[in-house]
């Protein structure tokens, strides 16, 4: 087992009331009981900005963090219908954002918008979960690398606190659709963005990179061996207790 810390995060997307808090707890169980097991998981759920203060308010305990799915590029309040900022998720108890997901970068998030969404979440003091990936044509086109470098390069300052920021690499062609990487493209597409950050932003550490796109119980033992990987963001299965506990614990079987 390694002894570098690896982060489980969920992505809800669209889901989840009330009720869903039983999906939390028993993943929160989990984590009491098999503590010492599994000390070096963290385990964070971003949900629909309607659960985070209900969710914060029945947990207790700190093992598991609530963060938020999106956020407003204005930090505070304005004239913005249906929008929330950073501020108010921050006031309502996230700890982190994910932020350029593929699924709102559709919906017309450019670049530049998603630089001046991390200036304001960072700003907030969240730790902004900033997803990137290229999408099938581009990986078939041979551009995944170019992409890559510019999806970092415009919407990350050399400025912000990196402390702050962790990528999420997710393939759009693998999000939802079963299918994943060849693991030795995913390996050197880990080293490419470790190394273009670094050396875009001088920096010393290795930033945090996870992995997103079709993760599940049956396929988180293949990403294993490759260490560069910090985590997982992961969907659809974040949305069941039993297949977010079943991928931690094959993840370290
Ligand atoms: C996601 O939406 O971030 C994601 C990784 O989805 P899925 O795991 O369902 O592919």
């Amino acid at each position: 087992m390694t002894n570098e810390l690896k982060y489980f995060i969920g992505n809800w997307k669209m889901f989840g009331d009330y009720g869903s808090i039983e999906i939390i707890k028993k993943i929160h169980n989990f984590n009491t009981k098999f503590t010492k097991n599994y000390k070096n998981s963290k385990i964070i759920l971003c949900v629909p900005s309607t659960l985070i203060s209900f969710f914060n308010k029945k947990l207790k305990s700190k093992l598991i963090s609530i963060g938020g799915q999106n956020c407003h590029h204005e930090q505070k309040y304005g004239p913005f219908t249906g929008s929330i900022s950073s501020s108010m998720l921050k006031k309502v108890g996230a700890k982190y954002v994910i932020i350029g997901h593929s699924e709102n970068r559709k919906e017309g998030e450019t670049n530049l918008l998603l630089k001046k969404k991390i200036s304001s979440a960072i700003k907030e003091n969240l730790v902004v979960i900033f997803c990137i990936g290229e999408s099938y044509l581009q990986k078939k086109n041979g551009k995944t690398f170019s992409v890559l470098r510019k999806q970092l390069k415009s919407s990350i300052n050399k400025k912000f606190n990196h402390n702050k920021i962790i990528i999420a690499y997710e393939p759009i062609w693998s999000i939802g659709t079963g299918k994943i990487p060849k693991i030795e493209d995913l390996r050197k597409t880990f080293k490419f963005i470790i190394k273009e950050y670094k050396k875009n932003f001088s920096l010393k550490n290795h930033p945090v990179v996870l992995y997103g796109g079709s993760v599940n119980d049956r396929n988180i033992s293949v990403f294993s061996s490759i260490p560069e990987i910090s985590g997982f963001l992961i969907g659809g299965a974040s949305q069941s207790s039993k297949k977010f506990i079943d991928i931690i614990k094959n993840y370290y079987k």
